[in-house]
């Protein structure tokens, strides 16, 4: 296993397509050398986007919480969302009636921009089901495990509607050493209790990486050889790069620890073209 300075590795590629969570920034914070690295991006000509599963709140909201940390450098218009992709998906598909969720309260107003109407599933009624239209697994947080997670069972058991997962992560690192299960872990439960087939959203999926492709393709002639896909995780960031086509580095500052990157990378069988210790190595 070769771990390869970032610097040296982007020298080879005019666009950056970044992950969040575990790239920029990871329980601790800030990873360090990140804003050096972002600065030395924009100064050198490069075009970059972050590729983040998150359907927590709008891009102007993710791109307040980078400011916050000081990467100022981060706007709206560099981020693309698992939950951007959903509320889209939602906006063309959905005509009327109401969708329901689980998540948070700025995850729903969110949605609610694709002029859509929403409603809790904590406030929904089990017995007056007609208008609901649609049902989608926002964040992990703003919902009750115990009753929810219940009452979307017995949603779907009784309706058959159309069910998003606007952030498919399964898991979301707390510590060196634990995880909490994130909504789409819950998704894939429910999914299992029910037997019905969801609509999933993020990285491994496809459409994060096209969208991607076709803001950039207003912006110049680019191939998909100039472009560096940059992540922490093997069965999302680096499987979803290399299905796209596109180059990978595995950054060891989140999901993938580098005592277990070398065992991880052999059994999976998914191999990112280069190891760099961090983005500001
Ligand atoms: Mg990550």
């Amino acid at each position: 296993m070769t771990i390869q300075p970032f610097k040296s590795v982007i020298k080879n590629y005019n666009v950056i397509f970044l992950d969040s969570y575990g790239v920029l920034k990871n329980f601790n914070g800030l990873i360090p050398g990140a804003i050096e690295t972002i600065k030395y991006i924009i100064e050198t000509g490069r075009v970059f986007y972050i590729l983040t599963n998150d359907a927590s709140r709008s891009p102007e909201l993710l791109a307040e919480k980078f400011h916050n940390i000081g990467l100022n450098e981060i706007n709206a218009q560099h981020i693309i969302s698992s939950g951007m992709m959903a509320k889209e998906y939602l906006g063309y598909k959905i005509r009327s009636g109401k969708v329901t969720y689980l998540g948070t309260e700025d995850a729903a107003h969110y949605i609610e921009e694709a002029g859509l109407e929403t409603i809790a599933i904590t406030d929904l009624d089990l017995n007056d089901l007609d208008d609901i239209s649609a049902l989608v697994f926002l964040d992990d947080e703003g919902f009750d495990w115990n009753i929810d997670v219940q009452k979307t069972v017995n949603l779907l058991r009784q309706k058959n509607i159309p069910t998003i997962v606007a952030n498919s992560d399964l898991t979301y690192p707390v510590s060196n050493d634990e995880v909490a299960i994130a909504a789409g872990g819950v998704a894939e439960l429910v999914e299992k209790i029910v037997n019905k087939k969801f609509i999933h959203f993020g990285k491994p999926d496809g459409r994060m990486f096209m969208y991607a492709y076709e803001l950039l393709m207003r912006q110049g002639n680019y191939k998909k050889d100039e472009i560096l896909m940059v992540g922490d995780t093997l069965y999302t960031d680096i499987i979803g790069g290399n299905k796209f086509g596109v180059d990978t580095a595995l950054v060891l500052t989140g999901n993938t620890r580098k005592e277990r990157a070398e065992v991880l990378i052999r059994s999976y069988g998914i191999i990112p073209d280069y190891i760099c210790e961090s983005i500001g190595s």
